[in-house]
């Protein structure tokens, strides 16, 4: 079962990949995990990498997809993997594709969480702070029982300058360019599937269970 898990911010992608490892005994690769594991190893690409992180440089491709082949050729990566985050861009994803057709073991499904921009954009700018106590709420899916004010202490409820429409809309744009080449490049391969996000939590799942199912038989 090798799958790479694609979805926008606020899409639940990370919620799906806890569901998926747990119930599949996959190990969950994300990129971030993979850079601090490679780093606190002391691997030599993990000391490469480290170089750059601490310039505030983008990691380069060769590093991180070094890091990539290290991390897949473990044990625990024998019956399958869930790529997240990783690969980012066409040139990535060839590299993915290259590595694999040499450990012979190709992707199985690129499952993307779809969920349309302006309900992304209702997620992502709901997040509400009180400005007394701290305490987080979420207007659509963990709204105070009175509007504006804080349920437990009756402080004053904000909303952090990063979760405004703007700055999410931007984040939104820059994300949907360089994910579009991405799916394109998997649609041709016909490895991408795309799950509706826009359903509950455990409806998304099962549409994934089902998807999964095929593999086993
Ligand atoms: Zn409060």
């Amino acid at each position: 079962m090798n799958l790479v898990l694609m979805g926008l911010p606020g899409a639940g992608k990370g919620t799906q990949a806890e569901k998926i490892v747990e119930k599949y005994h996959i190990p969950h690769i994300s990129t971030g995990d993979m850079f601090r594991a490679a780093i606190k190893d002391g691997t030599e690409l993990g000391l490469k990498a480290k170089s750059f992180i601490d310039k505030g440089e983008l990691v380069p491709d060769e590093v991180t997809i070094g890091i990539v082949r290290e991390r897949l050729s473990k044990p625990d990566c024998q019956k399958g993997f869930l790529l997240d985050g990783f690969p980012r861009t066409v040139a990535q994803a060839e590299a993915l594709e290259n590595m694999l057709s040499e450990l012979e073991r190709p992707i199985d499904y690129v499952i993307n969480v779809d969920v349309d921009k302006d309900i992304l954009l209702e997620r992502l700018t709901g997040r509400r702070i009180c400005t007394e106590c701290g305490a987080t709420y979420h207007l659509i899916f963990n709204p105070p029982s009175k509007e504006g004010v804080c349920d437990r202490c009756g402080g004053e409820l904000y909303q952090r300058a990063d979760d405004n429409e703007e700055t999410v809309q931007n984040r939104l744009e820059v994300n949907l360019k360089q994910t579009q080449p991405l799916l394109s490049f998997y649609e041709d391969k016909g490895y991408l599937r795309n799950i509706n996000g826009q359903q509950d939590i455990d409806k998304v799942f099962a549409d994934i269970e089902e998807l999964l199912g095929g593999l086993n038989k």
